[in-house]
């Protein structure tokens, strides 16, 4: 027979998996011999059988959670619903872990009108006794039963009207009875039933509560972004109650054995006299610091501290701990590692090395990587964001703070940071056109799009605040007004939206710029010690790239090349390009195209210092390049010597009804091989003229063709590309060496990679189209159904921002496989938006790749999730 249940002595620290971060840790504290109130912890597997049981208990749980109040009832000398000596618990939710606020608590839990009688007689504090009992309802009925809170808030507030008095704790022990009598009529009124009497039904309504938290929205947006499987389940604590509310040598508090904001090594809390503990969370009343308890309690908080030096020393890490005080006598109700701002992070975990308490390769794995991101852009002052209520919420898509004055175009963001305006840019969704206006803004936001939507990708390149797929908002574009929160927004109103929580706020919020504390290099030194796979990034510009050295890439794994002809009048060669109508015309616009995009290549080069670089070959649609404008039309057509309407012609004839699956990637280059040529002119011209301004560099160019499926495709345009290149090399008298590679993006390629294999010279993962072709879903358009998806638990993340191991995985180490087979040499990447998400990059190390590439604000992130992946595979 399976094991539901656990007292807590029969547990410890390693048990996290089956008993939940709370119950394991109150196991510890017990074996620790601390002052825990004793108790029992039912299992993670309990609660993942409650819903295989259509949310019952069965029998054989049910049987050990009977058993173990038998136990706990011999272990405290107390008994559920006693009228001698009655056994009072609290019910808590303790998850893997820790997802703070999420899930249900209830305390008091075993009260009747009997028993309240009974401890108002024996402790001789009637108040006390009333006021548990008033909470016990509240809590029942709003976490088991779902009454809401409101009702009884309003019964509260009422009492206190009535009686003059503005305080919880100015109520009389007459009006705290009033007041349960008065909850309990208002628990019938909405429940048509009486308020439960019998401790046991009391009590497995509170278990299967807790369960029912697991599945509750917030707790559901809670794994989502921190990446905890639902499969996990929450463990239940059922624990003797410990009073903080008997009278004034009673209290309940909080405390951090370090600050969890800067890392400082000092005790950091606040407690409440006289209170339970949901008064210190509530803000109802003022706490006071916890080094005030010092002259309170000074005992008390001599043992409290001696508490924390213990706790600190056994976890080696910053502890969060939770407390009571009974008349007197300390108890611990919770110690967890606490959660901690990424500054406080790098700055815990170098102490605790120089403190000894810990090795380099711990305080590397302590650190959460997603949370660098925060430090790595300006971030909305954290008091104004508590204050403020989001209008919305929309996908978190590239991190930051942003505020300012709304704008409706790409131009008007351009021309209004001209004039020095601080703007944020709101689109139904944007193209690569508005690149220029997407850079002047402080921020980006549009109604449409998923995590891997143009919007979301360049913001990310660019490290620039984005929130995408705002499905909420009523968009009215042409007139440059939408509507958000029931108001209508101008441009011109400010707003603010934060791209690390996808919260939109009304208004201006201050922001604070990004500091990179001095422990940052540390830990970023120790994590190379231990990382075997290297992180390059996806750069387009030789500004991004620069910017991504400097936070520390080793390469550029991928070069969008159709990115740089946004820039000034650039496009206007490319439109050329595309509108020509033969081939003369063609290969007059791709003149003027090569030396600028010559020029672009020479500064990447020399701004990776001899560091690989990859370029890839006009991969988009065509049609995402021309004109809308009629303004822009005419310009094109009068540099062409075309009329109006020829022009509209070839751009009509560029309508695809699939332009993601149309003609893009390589295929461009079968139908246009001069597109092709033309690039690979510009990156061996410039490869041979930084190696010669600095000869000892390694300079080797890696040129990769997008989007291949089909060996014998790849064959053909890699020819015309090695004619080229070796053309370029011997008329400059050059000995460069290239290789020729392709990108993985299509699940045909990853099928016959052993036969792709034999023209490609290297692999890199597209898992920003493999996904999109694994799954059949769109990738601009899949934020449309994704909620959906996650409301049914089909999924839990959003494939194009964590790689699906299980589909588009096995295809990758398939390829890999195969590949190798036939090339053993070939070097392999990853340059989708995974490549910068630290589960996915786990994964790459997994299946042994060389390197992953990201966006150049993630580069760190990838780092240290490269190190902790090689750590936790030893
Ligand atoms: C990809 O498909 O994963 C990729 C990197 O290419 P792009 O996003 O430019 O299509
Ligand atoms: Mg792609």
């Amino acid at each position: 027979m399976a094991k539901w249940v656990y007292l807590f002595k029969e547990g410890n620290a390693t048990m996290k998996n089956l008993l939940g971060g709370k119950g394991a840790n109150l196991a510890e504290m017990t074996n620790l011999g601390l002052p825990v109130p004793q108790g029992f912890t039912i299992t993670t597997e309990a609660c993942t059988q409650y819903y295989e049981d259509d949310q019952q208990i069965n029998d054989e749980i049910m049987g050990q959670i009977m058993d173990a109040i038998v136990k706990m009832e011999e272990i405290t000398g107390k008994k559920f619903g006693d009228t001698e000596n009655p056994l009072l618990v609290s019910v808590r939710s303790g998850a893997r872990a820790s997802m703070p606020g999420m899930m249900d608590t209830i305390l008091n839990l075993g009260l009747n009108e009997e028993v309240v009688d009974v401890i108002a007689a024996k402790s001789g504090n009637p108040r006390w006794a009333w006021d548990c009992y008033r909470r016990f309802i509240q809590m029942y009925s709003d976490v088991v039963m779902e009454v809401g809170k409101k009702y009884f808030e309003e019964l509260i507030d009422k009492m206190k009207a009535d009686r003059g008095v503005t305080q919880d704790v100015e109520l009389t022990a007459d009006d705290l009875k009033e007041l349960a009598n008065q909850f309990k009529a208002e628990y019938k009124e909405k429940l048509g039933q009486d308020f439960p009497t019998d401790p046991k039904e009391q009590l497995m309504g509170a278990i299967k509560a807790v369960f029912r938290s697991w599945d509750n929205p917030r707790a559901n947006v809670y794994r989502r972004d921190n990446d905890i499987p639902y499969s996990w389940g929450t463990a239940v604590n059922v624990q003797m109650m410990a009073f903080g509310n008997m009278g004034e040598t009673s209290g309940t508090g909080v405390a951090f054995t370090r600050n969890p904001a800067t890392g400082e090594k000092k005790l950091m809390g606040e407690f409440l006299m006289n209170a339970q503990g949901e008064d210190v969370v509530a803000g109802v009343r003022t706490p006071q610091h916890i080094d005030q308890l010092k002259d309170v309690m000074p005992e008390v908080y001599d043992q409290f501290v001696e508490i924390c030096h213990t706790l600190e020393d056994h976890y080696r890490d910053m502890q969060d701990m939770e407390f009571t005080i009974e008349d007197k006598h300390l108890y611990m109700l919770q110690t967890r590692n606490g959660k901690r701002t990424a500054a406080a992070a790098l700055k815990i975990a170098c102490d605790l090395v120089d403190e000894g308490m810990i090795t380099e390769d711990k305080a590397v794995l302590m650190i959460d990587p997603r949370n660098l991101d925060s430090l790595l852009h300006p971030q909305f002052d954290a008091n104004a964001v508590k204050a403020a209520t989001p209008i919305a919420r929309a996908l978190a898509a590239a991190p930051g703070a942003a505020s300012g004055k709304v704008v409706f175009t790409a131009d008007d963001a351009k021309a209004w940071a001209e004039k020095g305006e601080k703007i944020v840019l709101v689109r139904l969704e944007t193209s690569p056109e508005d690149i220029e206006g997407m850079k002047a803004a402080q921020g980006i936001l549009t109604a449409r799009g998923g995590m891997t939507s143009h919007a979301a990708v360049v913001a990310r390149g660019m490290g620039t605040c984005c929130v995408s797929g705002c499905s909420d908002i009523v968009m009215d574009e042409e007139n440059k007004v939408f509507k958000l929160g029931g108001k209508e927004y101008h441009e011109g109103d400010v707003i603010s939206f934060d791209g690390t929580t996808g919260n939109i706020y009304d208004g201006a919020l201050p922001t604070v710029d990004a500091t990179i504390a001095g422990e940052f290099g540390r830990i970023m030194e120790w994590a190379d010690k231990y990382r075997t796979m290297k992180v390059r990034t996806n750069a387009d510009t030789p500004e991004d790239a620069k910017k991504a050295r400097e936070l520390g890439a080793e390469g550029i794994g991928l070069c969008r090349t159709e990115h740089m002809f946004f820039a000034g009048d650039r496009i206007d060669a490319f439109r050329e390009m595309i509108c020509a109508d033969t081939l003369e015309e063609r290969e007059a616009a791709l003149a003027k195209i090569l030396p600028v995009q010559q020029g672009d290549f020479e500064a990447l080069y020399e701004a990776l210092e001899g560091n690989p670089v990859t370029i890839r070959f006009l991969d988009p649609p065509l049609h995402e390049f021309v004109p809308t404008e009629e303004d822009d039309i005419k310009k094109l057509a009068d540099a062409q010597g075309k009329t109006v309407e020829r022009i509209k012609e070839i751009i009509d004839g560029l309508h695809e009804f699939n332009p993601m699956m149309g003609h893009r990637g390589l295929r461009l280059a079968v139908t246009y091989p001069e597109i092709a040529k033309m690039q690979t002119s510009a990156v061996i011209r410039a490869a041979i003229n930084v190696k010669k301004a600095h000869p000892d560099w390694t300079i080797k160019p890696e040129i990769m063709i997008p989007l291949a499926g089909d060996k014998k495709e790849l064959a053909y345009v890699k020819k015309f590309v090695v004619e080229t290149a070796d053309a370029e090399i011997a008329a400059a008298g050059s000995d460069m060496e290239y290789e020729v590679g392709t990108m993985i993006e299509i699940p045909r390629a990853a099928l016959t990679a052993d036969e792709i294999a034999k023209e490609a010279e290297f692999f890199c993962f597209g898992t920003n189209d493999l996904t999109q072709m694994t799954y059949g879903f769109s990738r601009d358009d899949a934020g449309k159904f994704l909620d959906a998806y996650y409301d049914a638990k089909i999924f839990e993340s959003d494939p194009f921002s964590r790689l699906d191991q299980d589909g588009v995985g096995k295809l990758m180490k398939m390829a890999i496989e195969l590949g190798k087979k036939t090339r053993p040499e070939l070097h392999i990447g990853i340059c989708g938006e995974h490549g910068g998400d630290p589960t996915s990059v786990e994964f790459c190390n997994t299946i042994g790749l060389d390197y992953v590439s990201c966006s150049p604000f993630r580069v760190p992130i990838a780092k240290l999730a490269a190190a902790q992946a090689a750590l936790n595979s030893k």
